[in-house]
Order: structure tokens, then C-alpha cells, then sequence
């Protein structure tokens, strides 16, 4: 039976991507070599970092004076490095769910930390707005993208200080102003590459600045001098992202990227807010194009588990909700398909018949 993944991550990839880079585990150029046992500094891998990393700076027509850098340790490692460089006395960070909490933690190690808002007394149904950001603080950090929770910010926010932003579940699903950014980081694993790559787009000249004496892998400047090379970097994991920076081009950029996301969600929400059975979780305007979350209707409560067991009758993956939210999640990022938007819808439909 066709199997519809919407994961929330690690998460679908187009099948070409995965063939391609199977192909490259097989025999890396022609090499007579697997990409998993030839060298990082090999002269056939350099134009791979080279290539995924021009890809990022066209897609996302990133300016002068940025790097992208690629490395291990996840968006998580990410929550500490962040501080470690860019926090001298003072950060502030949006709360709008469990990854804002987490970055939050690590900050604190590092200095004071402001909670400039938060939506948790709501259960994180929303993204504030409105809010105060100290002029003094070194940066404003963002989620953009509330895996968890289904939230999303789709706009570039004007702040008065530099602004950090979390992109794990939603780069290259839109155009981004990086300009407005000093720091862009992005565990692949939801919407470019396998686990195992960060990507991390960081403003030259904000580098190199920090309070305190930083372990060697910690400091951006280590990986930014090296192009990466430091140390031994996921060779796989960039191949694979390589491969779908390639696709998101062949298929219109980000801009494709963005109206498709649109469709798509149009396609899910549209059946939420129509069926009996089902309700969105987030306020309207908030709604994540890239996780959409639902639950039954309280009067359909007890039909939680039989849905669940229809759709992955029909195919369905990844739908369940994460624990904080229950429900149903339907994560829809660059590589899900319409016709599996339709084929969830069609199990929605089908299934409300039954009631
Ligand atoms: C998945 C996710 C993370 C954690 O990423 P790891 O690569 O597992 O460390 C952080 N932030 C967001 C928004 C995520 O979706």
C-alpha cells in the first residue's frame, strides 16, 4: 500500500533525493568509493560543501556578508552556541514553545535571560505579538516555527536589536529577508537533508566578539575560517542536502516552495474547519503551514483512537499528535505531496461519514 508520511521530522524528502544519494553511497562519482568511506577533504567532496552551501546563499538570496556554515550537534547544539557567541549580558527570547524553552535554559547559562512574551498560560495556541523588546539586550531569539504546537511567524520582524531566529521546521519553505537576521540556524532534518547537518547563516562581522573564552568547536569563527572543515562534517547528511537544494530549484525556489505550502494548507485546514468531527488547535492567523494540528470535537472525543486507526489503514504515517498537544498532527513540509494532503482529506471525509 502507498505510504503518505507526514512525520514531523525526521520527515519526508523528495524520492528522488533519497535516490540520488543512495546512488552516491554506492559508488561517490564514479569513484569505485562509497560517499560513507572517502575522505571529507577528498577533491571530489569539496564542490559538494561548495554547491550546497552557494544553493542556500541563491535560494535564499542571501547578502553579502553572511556564511553558511554546516554542523553536527543539531538545532540543539545550536540553543547553547547562539549564547555562548552572541550573549554579553543581557538576551531576549519570544516563548512560543518546548524549543523556545529549551533555548531559553541554555541561555541562561551564559547571562540574563528576558522573556519578551510568551503564550504558555494558552498552551502555546498563538504567537504573541505586541511585545517589548529591551534596547539593551544583544539579540531577540525566535522560533519561527512551533513544531510542536503548530504556531508559525511568516514574516521577518522589525526589532530593534539583532534578531536570531530557530528555522528548523520551516527554511525554504518561504522567501526570508536575511538581512533582518544575524543568526539563522536549522536542524535539516525537517525540511533539507537526513539528521545529522545544522545549517547555520550567520552575519560575518557579528563573529568573533564574544564576552568570554570559548571552547574551539564552540566558536562560529573555528567552523567559518574552515569553510566547515574543521573537523570531519556529516558527509552524508550534506550530500542529502545538497540533493534537495538542487530540488527546491529544479521546482521553483522558494517562492514554489511558499505557494505550495499555501495550497496545501488550504487543503488540510479547509477540511478541518468543514468536518464535524475535527477543530484546528491554533488561533486562525497563526496556523503553521508546516504542522498542521487538529483534535476531535469534544463531542467526537472517544473517536480519537479509531480515527487514528483509519488513516493508518489508509497510509497514513506520523499523523498522531505529540503528547503536549494530542490530537493529530499533520506535518506537510517542502517534499509532501497534494495527492497526500487529499488522501488525509478523503480519509477525513470518509470517516465522518461512518458518524
Ligand atoms: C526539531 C527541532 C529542534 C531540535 O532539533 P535537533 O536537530 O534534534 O536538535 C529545534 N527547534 C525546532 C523548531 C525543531 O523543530
Amino acid at each position: 500500500m502507498k505510504k503518505y508520511n507526514f512525520n514531523a521530522g525526521p520527515s519526508m524528502l523528495p524520492r528522488e533525493v533519497i535516490e540520488n544519494t543512495a546512488k552516491q553511497i554506492l559508488d561517490f562519482n564514479g569513484s569505485g568509493l562509497s560517499l560513507m568511506e572517502i575522505s571529507h577533504r577528498a577533491k571530489d567532496f569539496q564542490p559538494v560543501v561548495d554547491e550546497a552551501e552557494a544553493l542556500i546563499k541563491e535560494l535564499l538570496s542571501v547578502p553579502e556578508g553572511y556564511s553558511v556554515i554546516f554542523l553536527g550537534g543539531g538545532a540543539s547544539l545550536q540553543f547553547t552556541q547562539v549564547p555562548a557567541n552572541f550573549l554579553h549580558t543581557k538576551a531576549a527570547y519570544l516563548n512560543t514553545g518546548t524549543w523556545a524553552n529549551k533555548a531559553m535554559k541554555e541561555a541562561k547559562l551564559y547571562g540574563e535571560v528576558v522573556e519578551v512574551a510568551s503564550s504558555k498560560d494558552a498552551n502555546y495556541t498563538f504567537i504573541p505579538k505586541n511585545f517589548d523588546v529591551p534596547a539593551d539586550a544583544d539579540y531577540l531569539h525566535i522560533t519561527t516555527n512551533n513544531t510542536i504546537y503548530g504556531t508559525e511567524i511568516r514574516k521577518d520582524l522589525d526589532v530593534c536589536v539583532p534578531l536570531i531566529a530557530d528555522m528548523s521546521s520551516d527554511i525554504m519553505s518561504r522567501p526570508v529577508d536575511v538581512s533582518k537576521y544575524d543568526c539563522i540556524y536549522a536542524g535539516a532534518q525537517k525540511n533539507m537533508s537526513m539528521a545529522g547537518v545544522t545549517v547555520i547563516i550567520v552575519k560575518n562581522d557579528k563573529i568573533g566578539k564574544a564576552s568570554r573564552q570559548l571552547p574551539t568547536m564552540l566558536n562560529y569563527v573555528t567552523h567559518v575560517e574552515k569553510g566547515s572543515m574543521f573537523n570531519t562534517p556529516p558527509v552524508v547528511p550534506i550530500y542529502s542536502l545538497l540533493e534537495t537544494m538542487r530540488w527546491v530549484k529544479r521546482n521553483g525556489g522558494v517562492e514554489a516552495m511558499d505557494k505550495l505550502a499555501k495550497q496545501r494548507a488550504e487543503i488540510v485546514y479547509g477540511e478541518i474547519d468543514r468536518n464535524k468531527l475535527f477543530k484546528g488547535t491554533v488561533a486562525e492567523e497563526d496556523r503553521s503551514l508546516m504542522n498542521i494540528c487538529f483534535v476531535m470535537n469534544e463531542e467526537y472525543a472517544e473517536l480519537e483512537k479509531p480515527f487514528f486507526e483509519f488513516a493508518t489503514e489508509r497510509g497514513m504515517v506520523g499523523v498522531k499528535g505529540h503528547r503536549s498537544v494530542g490530537g493529530f498532527r499533520a506535518s506537510c513540509y517542502n517534499a509532501q505531496t497534494i495527492e497526500g494532503c487529499n488522501a488525509l482529506v478523503q480519509a477525513m471525509k470518509d470517516f465522518e461519514a461512518k458518524y
